[in-house]
């Protein structure tokens, strides 16, 4: 199945030429959905667990929906974009401070490589470029992703992701460490190692995937959203809302610590713009709200949780044997999804899904009140998780 979504992924990267362009739609607010509309225009995609894990592409609009592309124009112009990797990014080339050790991973905007420091830049160990003086020591193993700039059509979105991760120290969010222009156009951001990989990763090769049981136990469920949430929270009191929770934005260390990462997609809520309204994320783990063009908070990343938490227990969110259109139409229409095997659960378990899945946002609940639901009693201990963290070896 990895395999296959790869594959997926890659399919998805060569459609989209960028991942910046995920699910990033606007769909005109005086049109409505009419369920007929632009059917052929959808390209078949690959089923399951090889469904596409990443947004919408741009030929695909929400069912009978004319969509709108999101304007060329980009939100910030070239020189701009320089100026702010300029204030977070040595100019320096960092190929001699660290030793690249294997491709750790794949994305759409570039590649994710495990790699070893060697030795500080000098002025790294001089001044104490981004408060990250637990992570500077030579030997550490780190993260280095790297894109070329070039090829991305919204870097405004790499731009966001950096200076959303900088300012996000939290022990439930992937730590920046550092990032590099080793020329104008090769960026390389580096951050911390997360040696379990996402917990996609670890649903998929969970040694009971496939079979009636789910993937992970509810205790180890009840640990790994208890974690997510912590980050959320974070996030949330900075009036950030992140947009794309899901299991591949969620990875592991070797310790059982459970961090989100991929904030390009984030949005900052202020006091003149306290709600959102474009349709960004991954279709399957999208908000009611979201799906239909309404006026959104950071509620939908509690919805998003909630399928997350079906992901671990099913092995895959609601829908996805579904085309992503259909799926926008039916988590517009259906509400709440159903379990396959309610009766297989415990009542917390059920109680926290149904505060997350909750279609009328004023009942759904707050990452506040997450942290403090019943369910999490039952969460395991880190060490709990060992053997789902083997899969790798
Ligand atoms: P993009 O942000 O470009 O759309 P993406 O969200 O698909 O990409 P990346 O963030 O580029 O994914 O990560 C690609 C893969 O690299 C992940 O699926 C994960 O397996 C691995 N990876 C990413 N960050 C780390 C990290 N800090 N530690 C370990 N592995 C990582």
């Amino acid at each position: 199945p990895s395999a296959l979504r790869t594959a997926q992924k890659n399919v998805q990267t060569t459609n989209l030429g960028s991942s910046s362009v995920q699910a990033h739609y606007e769909i005109s607010e005086d049109r409505q959905p009419s369920p007929t509309t632009h059917r052929a225009e959808q390209q078949p995609l690959q089923p399951l667990r090889q469904a596409p894990k990443k947004p919408l592409t741009e030929q695909k609009g929400p069912v009978g929906v004319t969509k709108q592309r999101k304007p060329t124009k980009p939100s910030m112009s070239n020189a701009e974009i320089m100026a702010k990797l300029n204030t977070v990014a040595l100019n320096i080339d960092p190929s001699p401070y660290f030793n690249m050790i294997e491709k750790a991973g794949q994305g759409a905007s570039g590649s994710v490589y495990l790699a070893q420091r060697i030795m500080l830049p000098p002025k790294l160990a001089d001044e104490e470029l981004g408060n990250n003086q637990e992570r500077l020591k030579p030997g550490d193993k780190v993260a280095i992703k790297q894109m070329i700039l070039s090829k991305q059509p919204r870097k405004e979105l790499i731009v966001n992701e950096i200076l959303v991760m900088k300012d996000s120290r939290h022990k439930n969010i992937v730590n920046f460490l550092e990032a590099y222009l080793k020329t104008e156009d090769d960026l390389w951001v580096v951050m911390e190692f997360m040696e379990g990989g996402s917990l996609t990763d670890i649903i998929e090769n969970s040694p009971s995937n496939g079979s009636k049981n789910s993937p992970l136990t509810e205790p180890q469920i009840a640990y790994i959203v208890r974690e997510t949430c912590h980050g959320l929270r974070f996030l949330h009191d900075k009036n950030i809302i992140h947009r794309d929770i899901k299991s591949d934005n969620v990875l592991l260390d070797t310790r059982a610590r459970v961090k989100i990462t991929d904030f390009g997609f984030c949005a900052k809520l202020t006091d003149k713009r306290s709600k959102r309204a474009t349709m960004v994320g991954t279709p399957y783990w999208m908000a009611p709200e979201v799906v239909k063009q309404r006026e959104y908070d950071e509620k939908v990343d509690v919805w998003s949780l909630g399928i997350m938490g079906i992901e671990m227990l099913e092995g895959e969110p609601p829908y996805l044997n579904e085309d992503p259109l259909k799926a926008l139409y039916l988590i517009a229409t259906n509400g709440t999804p159903r379990l396959k095997h309610p009766e297989t659960l415990s009542l917390e378990i059920k109680r926290f899904l149904s505060v997350c899945l909750c279609v009328d946002v004023r009942y759904r609940a707050s990452t506040e009140e997450l942290l403090h639901h019943t369910f999490f009693n039952m969460a395991c201990e880190p060490e709990d998780l060992t053997p789902l963290l083997s899969w790798k070896k």
